[in-house]
């Protein structure tokens, strides 16, 4: 499974877009790693996860061609994860050449807000489809089980365990400590790579998001349960500005603990 993070920041992108803190004074002047994007990922090139207002800057950074994506999985509503207006833009006069619908999967928030923006015209060009916790989709290219985050108790904000090519990635994030329900049904499964939340970095823990030791303590729990093998990768992304880490210093912090740390334009391979 090719896995390529487009994104790795928090909401408010890192440097964030109106901010003058010191911590995106520092990430402007050092560039490179240290600029992190609205968070999404895509796999094997054809299945992508969120779609934030960075979408056409991850396109022209990454010469990312959209047309080959053929699902799109929505985690949740928040801003830096769904721009649902963007949609629009797939529709005839907007977009050429196209060759088959994308299909777009989202909780009951997600699922209204791109009708709000596509409407019920153009199937051929989007075709919405919600999805519940623990349901399983077969896109033909990939096994997508939607699980329960811990993130917003105003919507059900959605976590993702893929199956694809005899290889499992579990995206988690965004979310604060996993739930019960969600951990019940990892259990026996396994995990080859798992992308965690470390939204607040080396700051204190606060809900609905997790933190360096959160994070820890999921690897250990997914290792001590058996679902994280002795290959298994955990990766850390969408960092907040407020953690005033730069990327060396996330690499600094996880690499002894065998975790990798994502930044903008990463590509792996597990
Ligand atoms: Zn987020
Ligand atoms: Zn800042
Ligand atoms: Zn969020």
């Amino acid at each position: 499974m090719k896995v390529h993070f487009l994104g790795t920041a928090a909401a408010e992108g890192y440097p964030g877009l109106f901010c003058r803190c010191e911590h995106c004074r520092r990430a402007k002047e050092r560039g490179g790693r240290d600029i992190r994007t609205r968070s999404s990922v895509i796999l094997n090139d054809t299945l992508k996860i969120d779609f934030p207002p960075d979408t056409l800057l991850h396109v022209l950074r990454d010469g990312i061609d959209l047309g080959c994506v053929r699902d799109l999985f929505i985690t949740h509503t928040h801003l830096d994860h769904l721009r649902a207006e963007d949609l629009l833009l797939r529709m005839p006069v907007y977009a050429h050449g196209l060759d088959r619908p994308l299909r777009v999967y989202g909780h009951d928030a997600a699922v209204r807000k791109c009708r709000d923006a596509v409407g019920y015209a153009n199937p051929e060009r989007i075709d919405v489809r919600r999805i519940v916790p623990f349901e399983t989709v077969d896109t033909g290219t990939a096994l997508v089980t939607a699980l329960p985050a811990n993130h917003d108790p105003e919507e059900t904000c959605l976590l993702y365990y893929i199956e694809t090519g005899g290889r499992t990635l579990f995206y988690g994030h965004d979310t604060g400590p996993l739930p019960d329900d969600a951990w019940a049904w990892l259990s026996g499964r396994r995990i080859d790579l798992a992308i965690l939340d470390c939204t607040n970095g080396t700051l204190p823990f606060t809900g609905g998001h997790l933190n360096v030791e959160a994070v820890l303590g999921i690897r250990d729990r997914m290792k001590g349960e058996g679902m994280l093998g002795p290959d298994g990768r955990v990766v850390a992304t969408h960092f907040s500005h407020n953690i005033g880490l730069m990327h060396e210093d996330l690499v600094s912090i996880f690499a002894p603990e065998g975790i990798e740390v994502a930044y903008d334009g990463f590509v792996l391979s597990v």
